[in-house]
């Protein structure tokens, strides 16, 4: 329920290529971490406007699924020119029902991406779709995010491990 379908270091290490190899259609994207650098800075992380210039070259549909308010995340949404589901619930499976039906993608051809395993990669399976997992990021400041990262950090090292 946990364990991502691939674990990727950055956003744009994920290829075309890739994609239709493994029948990946359409794109959910995260915006904390994934598509910016840091949890409270909006700045995209290097090389992210080249790579979704290169996934629209490649008719692949995005979408940005955020559990931000949807202000916070159309602004942001707006910034990039994609589309955009605010107020996600991340982990509830509904956000991802909807962005699929947005894409009028199945689900088993889409993929989220995104930094945090209890919320976007569980999400993901609990909704059916695949999940991409980006490793690459800012350590969190709060107490909270500290917790999860240190149980982020437990379940992936098993995983490099099996690999
Ligand atoms: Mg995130």
């Amino acid at each position: 329920m946990f364990k991502p379908h691939y674990i990727y270091n950055t956003l744009t290490d994920i290829t075309p290529e890739f994609l239709s190899e493994n029948g990946i259609e359409a794109l959910l994207l995260d915006v904390d971490n994934t598509m910016s650098v840091a949890h409270a800075n909006k700045t995209l992380r290097q090389g992210v406007p080249e790579w979704l210039s290169l996934m629209k070259e490649n008719g692949l549909p995005l979408i940005i699924l955020s559990n931000a308010k949807t202000k916070r995340a159309k602004l942001f949404a707006d910034s990039v020119g994609l589309d955009v589901i605010g107020l996600a619930a991340k982990p509830l499976p509904f956000g991802y029902i909807r962005a699929a039906r947005r894409l009028g993608v199945k689900r088993k051809n889409i993929a989220m991406v995104g930094d945090q395993i209890f919320t976007d990669v569980m999400g993901g399976r609990l909704a059916g779709v695949k999940t991409v997992l980006v490793t690459d990021i800012t350590p969190e400041e709060t107490s909270f995010f500290k917790i999860k990262r240190y149980f982020e950090q437990i379940m992936l090292k098993r995983w490099k491990n099996e690999r």
